[in-house]
């Protein structure tokens, strides 16, 4: 096999894929018609693909990552510096990188101390997970042991994350599931079937929470876990009311509360985590994607000290957390998260992200006076979705197949977008923009254009 021209053969690139990559979420029947994508190069927003096209990419790496944008040399040298000098080292030892990215963590975290290190947000949950089975066992003699999750919530791929995951399409076919973990219903008021609006659905879809608590038994649930905007599932964003009432019930009935920040975390809603918009006091906190917006894998299961104290006692050779995670102990992770928060401070990104997410969703809020299927827009800083149906009155959802036409279509145009596809079935009905924090109005001035574009042409 000659290799020394592949970089310079793009021809052979696509067919080394074609042949041997298994894509993420992908049906590779596609593949047979068409080529994969393969990107090469970004800067900013924008991405370039093998074949030379460039992209405004609305989606920060396809799967809301890319933060602080693509092309940052600094992170590069940072990451470089850090495994040039020390590599690794199993996490039962410390890092240089390592302790400075914690300090700088929690320092934007009031009230949480620890960070355990790991590599996705799904790892991340699991180490929550493990946590609160432990700490049942520990000190409720393992009765306290149900993790509550919510429907159309999403906290990861690993078997364990998806027993706690509330979108039926990406669970179908894998289990059984990990039992202990317990559906509560889901926020979006645009789909409330009770007929409340505002703060009274917020009160209402708190309560049933703490009804499925109740039909459980309170002293058997350990935990609460919940994206703070439910991403994937549709950007809902919990209505006004929602969050007091969750974190009184949690504290009624000593249920921790763990909030996934894998997406919303790292300043994408405008706040260095979601939780922080709606002044919420978590026990645990999981974090990744933009924690080094991609440019090294790590992940972050942050708790507070009142958490971390429940695993001292030397007096029971099985009460420390028996968990680990060889790359954890990465130092090329918080090296690059370092880099990663030190931009977004210098560059003044949170408020970017506020400034820009309000131009978004004006320029959204214009959309959907143009176009009669957009029922709902919602979001909150540089995360925003658009919920289209074929009747505003009926809020019958657009079949996905016009999302997945729409979403090609803005491809075409040279706009990367997003779609709830294959994860809510009946429900896959929204478009979804998560654009890197150094976006400006003329991006997403952009992105919207070709969003109209793409509605008019596939729907009428
Ligand atoms: N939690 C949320 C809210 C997510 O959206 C995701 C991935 O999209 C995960 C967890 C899992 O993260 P990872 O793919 O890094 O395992």
């Amino acid at each position: 096999m000659d290799t020394t021209n592949f970089f310079n053969d793009p021809g052979h690139v696509i067919e080394a894929d074609r042949a041997h990559i298994w894509h993420h979420l992908s049906q590779h029947k596609t593949y047979e018609t068409a080529d994969p994508r393969i990107m090469v190069e970004g800067k900013g927003l924008r991405v370039w693909d093998i074949k030379g096209k460039e992209h405004l990419d609305a989606v920060s790496g396809g799967v809301w990552t890319v933060n602080v944008g693509y092309g940052r040399e600094r992170i590069g040298t940072a990451i470089a510096e850090a495994v040039t000098k020390m590599c690794f080292f199993g996490g039962t030892a410390g890092t240089i990188p390592g302790a400075q990215f914690a300090e700088m963590l929690v320092d934007k975290m009031p009230g949480l101390d620890r960070v355990y290190y790991a590599n996705s947000g799904s790892e991340a949950n699991e180490k929550a997970f493990k946590m609160v089975r432990q700490i049942s066992h520990k000190h409720h003699g393992g009765k306290k042991y149900k993790i509550l999750y919510r429907d159309r919530d999403y906290h990861g791929t690993t078997l364990g994350a998806l027993s706690a995951g509330g979108q039926d399409e990406r669970n179908a076919q894998y289990g059984p599931f990990a039992p202990g973990f317990v559906r509560v219903p889901h926020c979006l008021e645009y789909r409330a079937e009770n007929g409340l609006t505002g703060e009274a659905y917020g009160h209402a879809a708190a309560q049933a929470i703490e009804d499925v608590i109740l039909r459980e038994g309170p002293d058997t649930v350990g935990a609460l876990c919940l994206e703070p905007i439910t991403a994937g599932g549709g950007i809902i964003v919990p209505p006004k009311g929602y969050w007091e009432r969750v974190q009184e019930i949690c504290e009624k009935y000593d249920i921790l509360l763990h909030i996934d920040e894998v997406v919303c975390g790292m300043g994408r809603t405008g706040t260095w985590f979601g939780y922080q918009q709606f002044g919420i006091k978590p026990d645990i906190v999981t974090m990744a994607k933009g924690v080094a917006s991609g440019y090294a894998a790590i992940s972050c299961c942050v708790t507070t000290n009142a958490v971390f104290e429940q695993f001292k006692d030397d007096t029971d050779k099985l009460s420390y957390f028996r968990d680990i995670s060889t790359f954890g102990g990465c130092t090329g992770g918080p090296a690059a998260a370092i880099e990663n928060m030190n931009i977004l401070v210098e560059e003044d990104l949170l408020t970017n992200s506020t400034a820009m997410g309000e131009h978004l969703m004006g320029n959204l809020a214009g959309l959907m006076d143009e176009h009669k299927w957009i029922g709902d827009i919602r979001g909150m800083g540089l995360f925003a979705g658009a919920e289209l149906v074929t009747d505003r009155d009926t809020k019958e959802p657009v079949d996905e197949k016009y999302i997945a036409a729409i979403v090609a279509d803005c491809m075409n145009q040279g706009v990367i977008v997003g779609g709830t596809n294959r994860s809510v079935p009946g429900y896959n009905n929204t478009i979804l923009f998560a654009p890197s924090l150094v976006a400006t109005k003329d991006d997403m001035n952009q992105v919207t254009e070709a969003v109209g574009n793409a509605i008019k042409r596939v729907l009428g």
